[in-house]
């Protein structure tokens, strides 16, 4: 790497947190001084091509000239304001649009700063329901296992009591409900009895349960899971049959990623609530939004507080709002749609078949979202380095190497995802 470069990648390693990273004996980080469309910089000298869109959310690519120029003509308007007793344009236009490509139900729309915080205020919005209607025993979450819904302590109250981090915070975790997760997966024939469980639940703790939450049809970072979209329908059909809310977290999932807009389409319900992120801006600013009902709005309101209890210091950031805005017209302009059935269709192609190496335990695919299953958990600093030497950027977890490209890669731009994935599955020290 450029010595220019050194002293500053020196102070980053010695004083700056990065995620779910040891400060004394950190993975390396690489400096990456530029992106534009589906490739990333390293030190102004080596390009790799993007498998992870920053974590879902640069769907439509780095450095895109339509957003760029809805941040900078808000910029010249107003970069922030507060919210309370004030609203601005991006803010309507930006609720306007979610209400429209959102289920018919969801009508008003709480708009925050991250993930996190949106399920925070889906969840506080779930316990307020009830607690306006004299039922503050309905406070519990229900959730299934190996979900994730992020790092704040509500969030991560429902998510994997095992690979979650309860067993550090348990003693001021919240005490929620676990189902087992479901297991027919995606491509399988539906059984009835995966839901069984999850019944067995709402029988017995439906008047203590505010609100049922999941990851429709993919669970992300517990483990990568694809999973068959009747359990929804059950799941769904459960929450109104007991009297409990549902909160459909499309953080990940959401804008496209999995072939329909939101993947709640895919079992065709409906939810409560619906958290949505990561790609609502195309991944240029932190920006939430949690979606709700007329009827819990209504409820909320009338309760004696006579308000939902949130407002974050920069809840609507217009800057962020603005180039949300400007993210889902080009999700429309682009054909999202055509996008990801291409990616899928190369990934069914020339991904699914990695199945057959003898290091590979599953290969699973769906919309513009590949996976490979490793039998043994990955080496990060000797798998990430192999792929930067490869020309691509992929961070695997765990047992877990995966990619959700920007939609606009191109063929061959994913086929060297792919081959740098089967190479990287011939080198012993890539594994643990
Ligand atoms: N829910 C899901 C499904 C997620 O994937 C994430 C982020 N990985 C979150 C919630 C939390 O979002 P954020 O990191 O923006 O707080």
């Amino acid at each position: 790497m450029s010595n220019k470069y050194t002293d500053l990648i020196e102070f980053d390693k010695n004083h700056i947190w990065h995620p779910y990273t040891s400060m004394t004996d950190p993975l390396p980080s690489y400096f990456v001084t530029q992106a534009n469309g589906v490739e990333l910089t390293i030190a102004d000298q080596k390009q790799v091509i993007d498998g992870m869109s920053s974590w879902w959310a640069v769907i439509h690519g780095y450095n895109h000239p339509a957003l760029n120029q809805a941040l900078v003509g808000q910029s010249h308007k107003m970069s922030h304001v507060m919210f309370g007793g004030i609203t601005h344009e991006s803010a309507i236009k930006v609720s306007q649009q979610l209400i429209s490509i959102t289920p018919p139900n969801l009508t008003k729309v709480f708009i925050s700063d991250s993930g996190s915080v949106s399920v925070e205020v889906a969840i506080k919005m779930a316990i307020q329901y009830w607690h306006a209607q004299n039922k503050p025993e309905k406070s519990k979450l229900l959730t299934v296992r190996n979900g994730y819904h992020g790092d704040t302590f509500a969030a991560m109250s429902v998510c994997d009591p095992v690979n979650g981090m309860h067993s550090i915070f348990e003693k001021v975790l919240a005490k929620n409900l676990f189902a087992p997760a479901p297991k027919t997966r995606f491509d399988q024939p539906w059984d009835e009895s995966d839901s069984n469980a999850l019944k067995a639940y709402f029988e017995q703790y439906h008047n203590e349960i505010a609100a049922f939450i999941i990851e429709p049809v993919v669970q992300g970072a517990g483990g990568m899971r694809i999973y068959h979209p009747n359990y929804l329908k059950a799941a769904k059909a459960l929450c109104d049959e007991y009297n409990v809310l549902f909160i459909a977290d499309e953080i990940a999932t959401g804008f496209g990623r999995t072939g329909k807009l939101f993947a709640c389409e895919w079992a065709d319900i409906e939810p409560d609530i619906l958290c949505l992120g990561k790609a609502l801006t195309g991944g240029y600013m932190s920006l939430a939004a949690t979606l709700t009902t007329d009827k819990v709005a209504n409820t909320i309101s009338q309760g004696d507080a006579g308000c939902f209890m949130h407002g974050p210091t920069f809840m609507a950031n217009p800057l962020a709002c603005s180039v949300a805005n400007a993210s889902l017209t080009l999700l429309n302009q682009n054909d999202w749609q055509r996008q990801v059935q291409n990616i899928e269709r190369i990934l069914k192609e020339n991904l699914l078949p990695l199945a057959s190496h003898e290091r590979v335990q599953d290969t699973r695919v769906l919309g513009a979202i590949g996976v490979v299953e490793a039998k043994q958990a990955v080496n990060v600093a000797a798998i990430q380095k192999h792929f930067v030497d490869m020309g691509v950027w992929i961070r695997p977890f765990g047992k877990l190497i995966y990619i959700m490209p920007p939609y606009i890669i191109n063929q061959q731009q994913l086929n060297s995802l792919i081959d740098a994935i089967a190479s990287a599955l011939d080198k012993e020290d890539c594994f643990v």
